[in-house]
């Protein structure tokens, strides 16, 4: 039997990698964890969800700040924000979480970590550094990196991305955001209430193409009352570099051209599987420009080799790594054979209000041919949200012809936490009377997930047939409005 130096080795200390190493090693593996960056963490520590929710947050303090009045508070002068100190924040917060994925940590829990850029040289083993490692199975965990279109001029003229945004010395007095994803809109308005002057640039009629349409146009009409400029439906034609600022000339569907002039360039435009390097090629396993091929299990076409997060291009989302990364412990440890299952996975979009989705939502449901009945609640009819100032946005349920939740979108405060109940409800196969029944505290955004829940039972209830059946049996009288009593 064939023996190799290790029973498993990890490509990458992201979210995903970081799971399959600690799963791995506290099960009794000998497991090696291979980082090409100085830390562990990967981008969604280093460049990702981390310093852009702190970033988010602290302008959502300063527009609070700005906003006073709509508390009925005394209106305030705010100073303009110095950018180096909210890069600071955001530093200290990464380092205090960059603790919990350190090196010693990992090395507590048995895994070796090993720092430096692996390439395959057969199918088992790795040259790291003029060493070669063998292990019997591998994990390529690599992430994504920035994908840069190719736009003339882009590759002459300074642009930032997620590597840079974070970590700038001064707030941009203005900024070009080209793309109209997650990250270009949570961006987008964080910059704007900071004080940046903001365009969106987007190819198509919609932000967040993946969502349904009316979340998507209700939270784009907020971020625009709010001072973000959106440029739909255009194309880009060429980016330039002035000497003193930067210009990016765009086209409409009328083939009207406009140039827009700003500081800043940030390209968020999609993301590239990290695989340059890895020589995959080499070893038979396929990949194509969106990520490596994987089957439910999380295997590549080479049976023993497996990849997990972002480098398959799937799911872009750290719990979807985090997820996947257990997959491959289940499959390449215990060999149990268990397959990713992606139907209640759950995403935000971290904008105020926040865009919430677990499931199928309208644009999915039609896409996928299935037949769905949307119940809906708005937040204006929440009284914690009014004592909260927030009045934008709802909540959609879908149930399909059997009456089953395939899928819940929520626009409003706090929609990232309230979905949670979701995720219990959907993936415990709880009933809409369960939930329609439960008590909630008043008054709380939660209970917006009760009234829709009830909002599909109410008819059921208070149908004609049950009035009938009541009066039939116990003598109800009826309604008793505009009823005139007699007098004495
Ligand atoms: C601005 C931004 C905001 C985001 N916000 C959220 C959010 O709020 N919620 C959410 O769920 N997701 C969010 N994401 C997405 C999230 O960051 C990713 O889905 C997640 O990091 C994927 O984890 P991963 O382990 O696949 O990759 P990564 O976390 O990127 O880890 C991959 C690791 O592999 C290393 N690596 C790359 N190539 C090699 C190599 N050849 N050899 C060795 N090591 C290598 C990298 O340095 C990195 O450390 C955000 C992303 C961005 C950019």
């Amino acid at each position: 039997m064939a023996t190799y130096d290790c029973d498993i080795g990890i490509i990458g200390g992201g979210a995903a990698g970081l799971t399959v190493a600690s799963g791995a090693a506290q099960l009794g593996a000998r497991a090696l964890l291979i980082e090409k960056e100085k830390d562990l963490g990967g981008d969604c520590l280093h460049f990702g969800c981390v310093p852009s929710k702190t970033l988010i947050r602290t302008a959502q303090a300063y527009h609070t700040m700005k906003n006073a009045q709509a508390f009925g508070l005394p209106a305030v002068e705010v100073p303009p924000v110095d950018f180096f100190k909210v890069k600071e924040r955001i530093q200290s917060v990464i380092a205090t979480i960059q603790e919990h994925d350190s090196e010693e940590r990992f090395c507590s829990l048995g895994a070796r970590v090993e720092f430096g850029e692996p390439s395959f040289i057969d199918e088992h083993s790795i040259r790291l550094k003029r060493q070669r490692i063998s292990a019997k199975s591998w994990v390529i965990a690599s992430g994504s990196s920035p994908q840069i279109p190719p736009i003339e001029g882009l590759n002459k003229t300074p642009h930032i991305t997620n590597k840079e945004i974070f970590s700038l010395d001064r707030l941009p007095a203005s900024m070009i955001i080209l793309g109209a994803g997650p990250i270009a809109i949570e961006m987008a308005q964080s910059f704007c209430r900071l004080g940046t002057k903001v365009s969106v640039v987007q190819r198509s009629g919609q932000i967040l193409s993946k969502e349904d349409r009316d979340m998507a146009d209700e939270l784009m009409g907020v971020l625009a009352a709010g001072g973000v400029i959106f440029h739909l439906n255009v194309g880009v034609l060429d980016v330039r570099d002035t000497g003193h600022g930067k210009e990016v000339r765009i086209q409409n569907k009328d083939e009207e051209v406009s140039t827009l002039k700003a500081e800043q360039i940030l390209v968020a435009m999609g993301r590239s599987p990290n695989i340059e390097g890895l020589h995959l090629e080499a070893i038979g396993v396929e990949f194509d420009r969106k990520g490596i091929q994987v089957d439910e299990r999380m295997r590549t076409t080479r049976k023993h080799i497996y990849a997990a997060g972002d480098v398959t291009g799937k799911f872009q989302f750290t719990h979807a790594a985090g997820y996947e990364g257990g997959i491959v412990v289940s499959n390449a440890i215990f060999h149990f054979p268990r397959k990713a299952d992606y139907t209640f996975l759950p995403w935000c979009t971290y904008t105020d209000p926040e865009l919430a989705g677990i499931g199928m939502n309208e644009k999915a449901a039609k896409d996928a041919g299935i037949e769905c009945t949307v119940f809906t609640e708005a937040f204006h009819d929440n009284d914690r949200s009014l004592a909260e100032g927030e009045r934008v946005g709802k909540i959609k349920m879908l149930l399909d012809k059997d009456e089953k939740p395939i899928g819940v979108q929520m626009l409003g405060p706090h929609a990232g936490e309230l979905l949670n109940e979701w995720v219990a409800v959907l993936n415990g196969k709880v009933k809409l009377s369960t939930l329609a029944a439960a008590v909630h505290p008043y008054p709380t955004l939660g209970e917006i997930n009760k009234r829709v829940a009830g909002a599909y039972l109410s008819p059921k209830i208070f149908s004609d047939t049950v009035k009938r059946g009541l009066k039939f049996f116990f003598h109800l009288k009826g309604r008793a409005c505009g009823l005139q009593t007699s007098q004495e």
